[in-house]
């Protein structure tokens, strides 16, 4: 990796990208991940790279809601895996629930890879956490190799899940989810809490939480919340969408 000195203002923008590129060398991304990461690129540089308030309240909502759920699970897909997979195990460490890798588009090699790359990931947060939180680490289940679920209202391939996780789910929190997925999940019932920096994608505007802040940032976000006791409020996620773009249209205003 090239080395960008601390004193690089765009830091961890340029080190999400290396990440990116080294995984797509490795076969963990399918061709479209680039284009769906520089699209955010554009909407966090937008944001100015920072969690906003509205943002912030977003993620203590997602805090409480995983903690209240029945049978939580964390989706992951490749570029979430590849930029967050370690705040996810600490996430789903925490809440006690698994969590799956769901990509949108399915091949073999691809599903196993970023499975193995979640087990390797929580092998070495395992490795480094202090002897109390061990446990909880090593209890975390890494799902998607079974498909033994479906996820009802989609074709082919995408319905595919595990009866384990997002099946029996009541509550999802899936990182950069794709809009169709997103509709169907909240037509059977589920809570649906998503991430994603367009403010106007449809799993925006569908989800019943929806955090408009970059992967890893809402990620670590929500293990800090979960160390407190949040607790879920009325929510108007309308709200968030319109903070968000706001905030996106004032942007011309800091510089
Ligand atoms: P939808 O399917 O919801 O209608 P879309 O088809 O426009 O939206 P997709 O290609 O399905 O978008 O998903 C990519 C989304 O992920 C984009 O909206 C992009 O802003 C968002 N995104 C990309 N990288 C990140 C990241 N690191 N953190 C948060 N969001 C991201
Ligand atoms: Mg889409």
């Amino acid at each position: 990796m090239t080395e960008i000195p601390d004193s690089h203002p765009r830091k961890s923008s340029l080190l999400s990208r290396q990440k990116m590129v080294e995984a797509a060398k490795r076969g963990l991304l399918a061709d479209s991940a680039m284009i769906a990461h520089g699209r955010g690129e554009a909407y966090d540089y937008l944001l100015g790279e920072r969690t906003t308030e509205s943002a912030s309240l977003a993620i203590r909502e997602a805090a409480a809601r995983l903690l209240d759920a029945d049978s939580p699970v964390i989706s992951m897909n490749g570029n979430s895996t590849v930029l967050a997979g370690e705040e996810a195990i600490k996430i789903a460490a925490i809440v006690g629930c698994p969590v799956e890798v769901n990509i949108y588009y399915r091949t073999d090699e691809r599903m196993s890879g970023l499975v193995r790359e979640l087990e390797s990931l929580k092998e070495s947060l395992l490795a480094t956490s202090p002897p109390e939180n061990k446990e909880a680490i090593s209890g975390v289940d890494i799902l998607g190799m079974v498909s033994d679920g479906r996820i009802r209202g989609l074709e082919g391939p995408r319905s595919l899940c595990s009866a384990q996780g997002i099946e029996k789910a009541d509550v999802v929190l899936v990182p950069l989810e794709d809009g169709d997925r997103c509709e169907a999940l909240i037509a059977l019932g589920k809570e649906v809490i998503a991430i994603d920096l367009n403010p106007l994608s449809r799993t925006s505007r569908t989800a019943t939480v929806t955090i408009v802040d970059e992967v890893s940032r809402a990620l670590r976000g929500i293990v800090d919340e979960l160390s407190g006791e949040p607790e879920p409020g009325p929510w108007d996620n309308e709200q968030v969408l319109r903070d968000a773009l706001e905030s996106m249209a004032n942007a011309s205003i800091r510089i």
